[in-house]
């Protein structure tokens, strides 16, 4: 495994981490987390990502009692949660990013995942209407009182995330260390111009999300008839197979896949290992609903070598969607 540093922080994070998005409390069983969570761990992953929306809060419950079964010495590993959509309860002080919810927010992520920390703490979006200053002094807070270590943003625009750090700068308080943006070989922006300034000038570091924008980035959906059991056909989920635009992408995801197979790649592989490219990437963050699936994803950190000036351009080429900055 490779450990990357977190943008300037201090904390290393190994390039492959694995989150529970979907998975965990809710398409599969626990067992099966237990079997990802172990193989992760056992292969030098030492992140864990969750938040308090997943499964409606039950996915930190499941991670907890797997962290709890393990007895992994707790300095070995990072997890994290993010607050921001609220658990399965919705009223008006249960979402958002206000003091009061961000505090019992950790303390609810605390108690599911039994944990006395959280080494990670994401606002898992902007909130427009709570004061920035609110925001970066509780972070702080939590900090001082030793209940999170790190605190980050996710989806947020630079603009937002430069002015957490004016605020930060002003009242000498820790800005944000990190964010989690969505990044894959179709969704760049953030990652390749908005951010670059940060990059630059603040040291940002970044978990990223959906390195296979949900499973497109594999050759399941190229086949003549619909797989079952997976993602994009969950019920429920009709949101998620619009936003991710099958229909639209699917030629490039078969140009794509024919291309991995020359470099004798998976898809999936060519895919993370794409991301993994990217200096500015700390962590690609894996999701799997299978052992199979995180097994083959892993094989994606010995690719990057693969990945020669000639090849990116291909996949350039394939792709054809490049972010170009804005001349000044
Ligand atoms: P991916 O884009 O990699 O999608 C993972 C899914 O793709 C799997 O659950 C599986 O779904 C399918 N898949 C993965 N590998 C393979 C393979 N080798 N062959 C075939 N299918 C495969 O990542 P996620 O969208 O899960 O995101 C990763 C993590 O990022 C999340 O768990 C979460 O922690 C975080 N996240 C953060 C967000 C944020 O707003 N901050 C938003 C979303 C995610 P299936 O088998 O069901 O098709």
């Amino acid at each position: 495994m490779e450990y990357r540093k977190l943008g300037k922080s201090g904390l290393k994070l190994s390039a492959l981490s694995l989150g529970s998005w979907l998975t965990f409390g809710k398409q599969i069983r626990n067992p099966v987390a237990e079997r990802l969570m172990a193989y992760a761990y056992e292969n030098g992953v030492n992140f864990f990502d969750n938040a308090e929306i997943y499964a409606q809060g039950q996915s930190e419950v499941v991670m907890g009692r797997i962290l709890k079964k393990m007895k992994w010495d707790r300095t070995s590993f990072v997890v994290s949660s993010k607050a921001f959509f609220g658990d399965h309860r919705q009223g008006p002080n249960q979402t958002g990013l206000s003091r009061k919810h961000l505090v019992e927010a950790c303390h609810n992520a605390l108690n599911r995942l039994q944990v006395d920390y959280l080494d990670l703490y994401f606002c898992h979006r902007p909130d427009k209407e709570t004061p920035m200053e609110e925001v970066v002094w509780t972070m702080n807070h939590l900090i001082q009182q030793g209940k999170i270590l790190y605190w980050g943003t996710s989806e947020w625009s630079a603009q937002e995330i430069m002015e957490a750090h004016m605020v930060a700068k002003e009242y000498r308080l820790i800005g944000p260390t990190m964010e989690q943006p969505q990044y894959n070989m179709f969704v760049r922006d953030k990652m390749e111009v908005e951010y670059s300034q940060i990059f630059r000038n603040i040291g940002m570091g970044t978990t990223i999300w959906s390195p296979l924008a949900s499973g497109v980035l594999t050759d399941k959906y190229l086949r003549k008839n619909f797989p079952k059991g997976t993602r994009l056909g969950m019920e429920g989920l009709e949101w998620l197979k619009n936003l991710a635009q099958l229909d639209e992408r699917l030629p490039k995801v078969h140009a794509l896949n024919e291309f991995a197979h020359e470099l004798g790649l998976s898809l999936p592989r060519l895919g993370i290992a794409w991301a993994l490219k990217n200096p500015n990437v700390s962590t690609v963050i894996l999701g799997a609903s299978k052992l199979s699936q995180l097994k083959e994803n892993m094989k994606a950190l010995a690719d990057v070598q693969l990945l020669t000036p000639d090849v990116m351009e291909r996949i350039e080429e394939i792709l054809d969607n490049k972010p170009v900055a804005p001349p000044y």
